[in-house]
């Protein structure tokens, strides 16, 4: 029999009584959900259990490594907010994520969300809609932006080739991404091989792609895996639509709500990822530049 159980996380409490109160005040559904089944109960009981002994014995991270993390962390939680159950002609877009960040300012610069359907417009990714959000104008405090060297574009899927070439014309520095696509990745290693003994682009060259050395892309991977193996398709956008994809996500955001920052020069960017969390305003998030706005 289905059994619909409210699960609280037990997030308040944890964190400082300013972020406490936001969550409250949010009453966002990132820490509390619903479990279908008893199976799918166990599953993410474990999972937990399993991030927790993680934790427990990991060596203290260095400033990128937690700093990758937090923005990692932020990519998959800002998908959560706003996550797509099934797609439906009339929905936002696929359930892909991406924040973009300002390595000279240390600062977190844009979130997005793929916006595809809600655009009627198939260049929609997360990532073009950072960089083109970013182009043209101030978000990076000095004047017009034209290029984006010294970012990083943390994405919870590898990008297309669309969003790989556009990060590489833009001189963006790195990317990681937060699982990989059998399909459609593996764009940014194409764009730097040779073609007939010449060199390719300086700018594909520079740009780094890298898969997030995270547990939650590990998770993804093999889950996706799995869900070829069973179902025979690979299609990643309907993966993650699935129960199985969600809990991986809101273990990421759990993480990153309870996270205890171990280096200093974190915190400024931990509260600005709290902030993009709960106080960014989630229509501005899934406004259209261009194409049709649907609602
Ligand atoms: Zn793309």
């Amino acid at each position: 029999m289905e059994q619909n159980t409210q699960i609280d996380l037990g997030v308040t409490g944890l964190v400082d009584s300013s972020v406490e109160k936001s969550l409250r005040f949010s009453g966002l559904s990132i820490y509390i959900f619903r479990i279908k089944e008893r199976r799918n109960m166990r599953k993410f009981v474990a999972l937990l259990a399993l991030i927790f002994t993680t934790n427990l014995f990991a060596a203290a991270p260095t400033v990128e490594y937690e700093r990758d993390n937090i923005l990692m962390l932020l990519s998959y939680s800002m998908v959560l907010k706003d996550w797509q159950s099934e797609y439906t002609g009339k929905d936002r877009g696929y359930n892909i994520g991406a924040v973009l960040y300002d390595e000279a300012a240390n600062k977190i610069v844009g979130v997005q969300r793929n916006t595809t359907r809600a655009c009627d417009d198939k260049t929609q990714h997360a990532e073009v809609r950072l960089m083109q959000d970013c182009l043209n104008g101030e978000c990076r405090g000095d004047g017009k932006t034209r290029y984006l060297d010294k970012t990083t574009i943390y994405t919870t899927l590898e990008p297309c080739m669309m969003c790989s070439g556009m990060m590489a014309f833009l001189k963006v520095d790195r990317t990681l991404y937060g699982q990989a696509d059998p399909g459609f990745g593996k764009n940014i290693e194409r764009l730097k091989l040779p073609y007939k003994g010449e060199e390719a682009n300086s700018r594909a060259r520079n740009l780094k792609s890298i898969p997030a050395p995270f547990a939650e892309r590990k998770q993804l991977d093999k889950l996706f895996a799995e869900y070829i193996e069973r179902t025979g398709s690979d299609n990643v956008t309907a993966f993650l639509t699935t129960d199985e994809a969600k809990y991986v996500y809101y273990s990421a955001a759990f993480k990153l709500l309870t996270m205890d920052v171990v280096n200093k020069e974190n915190e400024s960017l931990y509260d600005q990822a709290m902030t993009m969390l709960f106080f960014t305003d989630d229509r501005d998030v899934n406004a259209c530049f261009i194409g049709n706005l649907r609602h």
